[in-house]
């Protein structure tokens, strides 16, 4: 992707560029939606998982999209003012106390997971259209599944109109276990229970999970921003995001030399280092000190020293010197550093490192041409 490689100070005043490649964000959805084979939704929580929900949202509507998932209220607020009057807003953690009218005036829809929310918006949400959210081993949020089975067709949810009966998977990305096979065969009893309306299951490493959670609407969120999930094969999806860092500054030390706070890295030979203007601050995680790694001219660049503030110090010795230079770019995120590999050299997980990608980058959306979109 050398549409969006650095030219030497072009970041505007910025340290790094996040960008965001809006055309592999549609092709993923689309993809998605081959392997789900059902109507597949897009989960925009935590802002479009770090990527914007303002350009997010409208890029998957245009793929084809016309259903959306966020946690809150607010990025419902924000999904809807991106989106056409059509499209469907759920928001994933029910509703506080009082606030269903706040619901009805922006037209989304409440994901109802106990008793208590089912009654308030059967008092004040006018009939309006809500999911049923039923906890069948996760035991974080939902009715539980007996519970659920006790209000099937009673007079409670009646006033209601379940839109959309759901369940979320708790190991779907580690195929086999067996607690995804419990949760498909509760989940397939309860939908019996609610006949006519539509269910859901699959994230996006259950889109990969085949027949037994595939139901009437797969839910993917990670995978749709280039999240592999089938972890351990390869990545069916588009890389969506870049992280590009410039070299601030290029030095050479001695053996036995350090780097950084605290002197946590020191030097076992002679060793080139170069400087980047990225750091904790910038959301990525001083966990990955003295394991990161940035790619350089193309080859793996180890993070020495702890990741500070707003610096990070990367060995580059291996890297061929004309490649090296003040403000060359380096890859924090993209080539062979897919975000599931930086999450590991945290030790964390992608989808952290991505909803954890802060505001101060220069962000850069690029359109289905290549080109950066307007805005
Ligand atoms: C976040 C979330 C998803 C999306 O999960 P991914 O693993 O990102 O695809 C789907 N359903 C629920 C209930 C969620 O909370």
């Amino acid at each position: 992707m050398t549409a969006s490689s650095i030219p030497a100070s072009s970041l505007r005043g910025h340290g790094a560029r996040l960008t965001i490649d809006l055309a592999a964000l549609g092709e993923n959805w689309r993809r998605l939606v081959d392997a789900a084979g059902s109507e597949t939704a897009a989960v925009v929580k935590a802002d479009a998982y770090g990527c914007g929900i303002p350009r997010v949202a409208p890029a998957l509507w245009a793929a084809g999209c016309r259903t959306f998932f966020v946690a809150h209220l607010s990025e419902a607020a924000a999904a809807r003012a991106a989106l056409p009057p059509e499209a469907v807003i759920y928001v994933l953690n029910g509703f506080p106390p009082g606030s269903a009218g706040a619901y009805r005036a922006l037209d989304v829809r409440p994901v109802l997971g106990s008793r208590e929310e089912i009654a308030e918006w059967a008092q004040a949400g006018e009939g309006a259209p809500a999911a049923l959210h039923v906890d069948t081993g996760m035991n974080r949020l939902g009715l539980g599944p007996d519970e659920a089975l006790a209000l099937a067709g009673g007079p409670l949810l009646s006033r209601v109109a379940p839109a959309l009966l759901m369940s979320h998977l708790v190991s779907a990305e580690v195929p086999g276990d067996p607690i995804t096979a419990r949760q498909a065969g509760s989940f397939a009893r309860l939908r019996a229970a609610f006949p006519g309306v539509p269910a859901s299951l699959a994230n996006s490493s259950g889109v990969f999970l085949g027949e037994s959670v595939r139901h009437d609407l797969a839910r993917p969120g990670y995978a749709l921003y280039g999240g592999n999930p089938t972890p351990g094969r390869p990545n069916p999806m588009r890389p969506v995001v870049r992280l590009e860092a410039e070299i601030a500054q290029i030095r050479e030390v001695g053996p036995g030399e350090t780097a950084g706070y605290n002197a946590r890295w020191t030097a076992p030979g002679p060793r080139r280092l170069a400087t980047l203007s990225l750091g904790y601050a910038d959301g990525f995680p001083r966990a990955a000190s003295n394991r990161g790694e940035a790619l350089v001219g193309g080859v793996r660049c180890p993070f020495v020293g702890v990741v500070s503030m707003d610096l990070v110090i990367l060995d580059v010795t291996e890297v061929p010197v004309e490649a090296l230079r003040r403000g060359a770019p380096a890859v924090l995120i993209g080539d062979a550093l897919d975000l599931d590999t930086v999450g590991r050299n945290a030790g964390t997980i992608g989808y952290e490192i991505l909803t954890g990608l802060g505001s101060r980058y220069d962000r850069r959306h690029l359109d289905e041409a290549g080109h950066r979109a307007p805005g």
